[in-house]
């Protein structure tokens, strides 16, 4: 399942939750302070999930580091 990374505007403060489906992306919210106002952290990785092209999301280290 996937697990993005998000970053609250109200605290400054990054977390994790874990978005099942476009209607929980909706509903995320900073699990400090509860607000709404998050944005999704687009790291390498979490831009193209389940493409197989994962070299032009993230360059000349798609096979330096790999998924974890
Ligand atoms: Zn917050």
């Amino acid at each position: 399942m996937p697990i993005y990374e998000y970053y609250c505007s109200k605290c400054k403060c990054e977390f994790e939750a874990l978005v099942r489906n476009r209607d929980e992306e909706k509903s995320v919210q900073c699990p400090h302070c509860h607000s709404g106002e998050v944005m999704r952290m687009m790291s390498c990785f979490s831009t193209a999930p389940a493409t197989g092209s994962s070299a032009s999301a993230c360059g000349p280290r798609s096979s330096a580091g790999g998924f974890k």
